[in-house]
């Protein structure tokens, strides 16, 4: 089959990205956000079409995740390499996630957004949301109700449940086989359907972001650019710099590879706003596409879109030096110090709440004395802005997904270089093949 037709659904889901980008700012422009057109096509029909398809890649995480961590823990075999790669996993994630604040920092910094911002035009009011304590996380990931875990979707729960479950089937003998098994089957039933909730993304992504661009508009960015900008840059540099040397250097693989078999998960990651939602699409490329062994896929994913928020931590790096600049507020550098620090660990100690972006940044102005209710200042931009740093922190979860996959000799370097591995149609093809084996 040629490269053209493989890539066809990748490139659909460009398509209707880009197209729904154009109708959005076309409704938003040319009408407003009043009337029925609001009514009937912004929140009537593309709204409906959008949480349909959110919906439909949320109702996959719970049982993705439990399904493939059980099925992969079992066939890892022992437990030093399960503590093997979680220590690696950790370590890694905190420490990408530190030189992305870094970098914030640094473009921020050099920047200077923020400098002559009239305070006056935006209402300042804003409610910060507490973090719970770091202790009562780790206290909160062990399950007192293992189906309450499952059904809030409560992912450092579900993990933790999943893990011990994987273990124990690895020590039950012949019995625990029957179970694998099981779950074995099941993680390739469920891998089918996301393949099937894959085909419908360019309604979905079409929906959701022409319905983002025509209630957001752009005119709130004008005052916001130096914001805006600084952060887009930093994310793009984090996600195309940073993280194509990593795995040069840690596990050398070839980064223009790497980032185009991205395209699926980023965009995925775009247009839900979600690394959670997104979760089913990242573990279906660095399993199909990027070749990782599931045993640690279906660990790191889930974890890191749960801790690791590099694009999130940027955005606290920049918000901060831009509502320090609003203020007139000199950062010292036991400050700046401090905002690498809170922001890094702040990410584990917000894995299991909602808006975690905004509670983190609370947390990060507490810490340097800053005014919370500057957050109120870039609400405006923020829904665009989560866009970009989600499928900037999901990039950073398939990254450091490969380099361990790759240090634990657990990624088949074939898959990797083929540029058509995974592709939803060679899938549908060689399935067809299996089914009727008479056919070339
Ligand atoms: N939306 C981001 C994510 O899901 C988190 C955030 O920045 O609020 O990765």
């Amino acid at each position: 089959m040629s490269e053209h037709k493989i890539h066809d659904l990748t490139r659909r889901i460009m398509l209707a990205m880009a197209g729904g980008a154009l109708l959005g700012v076309a409704l938003n422009l040319l009408f407003g956000a009043e009337g029925l057109l609001r009514d009937y096509l912004i929140d009537g029909l593309l709204y409906v079409v959008g949480a349909v398809f959110v919906a439909a890649l949320k109702m996959l995480v719970v049982p993705l995740v439990f399904v493939s961590l059980v099925s992969g823990v079992t066939s890892l075999g022992n437990l030093s390499a399960l503590g093997r790669m979680s220590i690696k996993a950790i370590l890694l994630y905190l420490f990408t996630t530190a030189v992305a604040v870094s970098i914030a920092l640094s473009l921020a910094t050099a920047v200077g957004p923020g400098q002559g911002f009239d305070v006056g035009s935006v209402d300042v009011a804003f409610q910060g949301k507490q973090a719970p304590p770091l202790a009562e996380v780790f206290i909160n990931m062990v399950p007192t109700n293992p189906v309450a875990a499952l059904s809030e979707g409560n992912m450092l729960q579900i993990i933790v449940f999943s893990l011990l479950f994987g273990v124990a089937i690895s020590l039950a003998g012949e019995r625990g086989r029957h179970v694998l098994s099981l779950f074995s089957d099941l993680d390739a039933v469920i891998m089918r359907m996301v393949e099937i909730i894959m085909r419908l993304a360019p309604y979905g992504v079409f929906a959701l972001i022409a319905r983002t661009f025509a209630t957001q508009g752009l005119d709130l960015i004008v005052p916001l650019l130096a914001y805006f900008l600084t952060l887009t840059f930093a994310l793009g540099l984090h996600a195309l710099i940073t993280y194509p040397m990593l795995l040069r250097f840690l596990a050398g693989l070839h980064p223009l590879r790497f980032l185009r078999k991205m395209r699926d998960p980023a965009t995925f990651a775009f247009s839900t706003a979600s690394s959670g939602a997104t979760i089913p699409v990242t573990m279906r490329t660095v399993e199909e596409k990027m070749g990782v062994d599931n045993s640690v896929a279906s660990f790191t994913v889930p974890l890191g879109a749960t801790l690791n928020m590099d694009g999130t931590a940027m955005m606290q790096g920049v918000a901060t030096v831009f509502i320090a600049n609003v203020y007139g507020v000199d950062l010292s550098l036991t400050q700046y110090l401090m905002v690498v620090l809170t922001a890094t660990l702040a990410s584990i100690g917000t894995a299991a709440v909602p808006g975690v972006g905004l509670v983190m940044l609370t947390m990060v102005l507490n810490q340097v004395g800053l005014p919370v209710e500057g957050i109120a200042l870039i609400i405006g931009v923020d829904r665009l802005l989560d866009m970009l740093r989600t499928a900037c922190n999901v990039t950073g979860d398939c990254a450091v997904t490969c380099i361990i996959a790759k240090g634990e000799g657990a990624l088949d370097q074939a898959c990797f270089d083929d540029p058509n591995a995974g592709s939803v149609e060679k899938v549908k093809d060689e399935q067809s093949a299996d089914v009727m084996p008479g056919k070339d």
